[in-house]
């Protein structure tokens, strides 16, 4: 069972990788934490 009711509740955004929470304190366009972004970049 997955929680989407749970999730679409929260207007937090989470990375499409790992599902972390994204912080909204930087650039709001991101839909990837810093730690899979900077993963990408190597
Ligand atoms: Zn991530």
């Amino acid at each position: 069972m997955m929680n989407l009711e749970f999730y679409r509740n929260l207007p937090k955004k989470e990375c499409r990788e790992c599902g972390c929470e994204i912080k909204e304190q930087h650039e709001s366009y991101l839909y990837e934490c810093e730690h899979c972004m900077r993963s990408q970049e190597e």
